[in-house]
């Protein structure tokens, strides 16, 4: 397969790498909640270590992670108040690591990925299992850094502009797909939570 990488297309070498994700991983699509919420947590907790650091001048505030279900316009959303993104960053980490490492996951370990999710950086991209559109709205804590606002609807292109978030952290959007739609179910989430987001070292609300 040819490995050549477009600006402002994701350097795979998976033409359409989400579709196989959802293959692949059938059977452990509610794991895409425990991976999104690890990814929150870990944001609050560096943001602490940069606090703690005495890098941070502003208010830290109580550091959580918040989950939001609006079963009407089948929407899940992952927010913390972590160190954010700024748009290297979203650049560097959404865009160019956690794509090339899932081709080259894919590549290597076709019959075992649901086990080893995770360890190659797909954390994120589990999202697209259960959703047909994924949103980062991000602030990082760094001074003078603009919104990021990345979108992407499970083709290999993104759009990554200016946002509008005002707030520190980031919120991760999923709409959604008519095929997961078991996920815009309260009860559905609280289980899951139960399940996979017990004993974090912030709250977990939802
Ligand atoms: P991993 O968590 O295994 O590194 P992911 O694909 O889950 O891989 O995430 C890639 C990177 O994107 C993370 O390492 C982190 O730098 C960044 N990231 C993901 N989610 C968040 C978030 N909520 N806040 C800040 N950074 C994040």
């Amino acid at each position: 397969m040819a490995n050549k990488t477009l600006k402002g297309k994701i350097g795979v070498t998976t033409e359409n790498i989400f579709p196989v994700i959802k293959q692949f991983l059938y059977s452990d699509h509610e794991i895409f909640l425990r991976e999104l919420v690890a990814n929150a947590v870990d944001a609050t907790q560096k943001m602490k270590a940069v606090a703690l650091r005495g890098d941070y001048k502003s208010e830290l505030g109580e550091l959580k992670v918040q989950v939001e279900l609006d079963e009407k316009k089948k929407t899940l959303k992952i927010i913390d108040n972590g160190i954010g993104m700024t748009e290297e960053e979203v650049d560097k980490y959404i865009n160019q690591i956690a794509f090339s490492s899932a081709g080259e996951f894919l590549e290597k370990y076709k019959d075992q990925l649901s086990s080893i999710i995770g360890h190659f950086g797909l954390g994120f991209y589990s999202a697209f299992m259960v959703a047909k559109k994924v949103t980062i709205d991000t602030l990082s804590w760094k001074d003078g850094a603009k919104a990021v606002k990345w979108t992407c609807d499970g083709s290999p292109e993104y759009s990554m502009g200016e946002g509008k978030k005002e707030d520190r952290g980031t919120v991760i959007t999923l709409h959604l797909d008519d095929d997961s739609l078991e996920y815009a179910d309260k009860n559905k989430i609280s289980q899951l939570l139960g399940k996979y987001c017990k004993f974090m070292p912030v709250p977990v609300v939802f």
